[in-house]
């Protein structure tokens, strides 16, 4: 029996991001199940709740800052582990994104040198990591 792997919920508008995001991830071993919307992220959130969302702050309609303050005062998703994924990150941002839910961001373009590394970082934080069927 293998572990079961984390399942990851990329939430990005934009297809190109997101394929490459996905790509990555699956090749890391990830599960990954992906949105193009807040409203599609909320949908698929309904039906599971993922180890990490990563979440695109521009997208169509409700944003992600807006998305995650929804999700932060819902029980089902106060713990869950939300990563913002931006091109705007700038100094003094970390502070920002911790205020407003956030577990942290990672900065796009993805870099496909550390992004495997950080994505890891945050799933080692996760409060909501799968617990093993069979405990030793
Ligand atoms: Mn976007």
């Amino acid at each position: 029996m293998t572990a079961p792997r984390a399942c990851i919920l990329v939430v990005e508008d934009n297809p190109l991001n997101l394929k490459l995001a996905k790509t990555l991830l699956e090749l890391d071993g990830y599960e990954v199940v992906s949105a193009s919307d807040a409203d599609e992220a909320l949908a698929k959130l309904e039906e599971r709740v993922p180890q990490l969302v990563l979440l695109d702050i521009q997208l169509p309609g409700m944003d992600g800052v807006e998305l995650t303050r929804k999700l932060r005062g819902d029980p089902r998703f106060a713990s869950l582990t939300i990563v913002a994924t931006t091109a705007y990150a700038m100094k003094g941002d970390d502070e920002r994104f911790l205020a407003e839910g956030f577990d942290g961001y990672i900065p796009k373009p993805i870099e496909q040198g550390t992004f495997g590394r950080e994505v890891e970082k945050y799933l080692g934080r996760s409060r909501a990591a799968p617990q093993p069927e069979n405990p030793p």
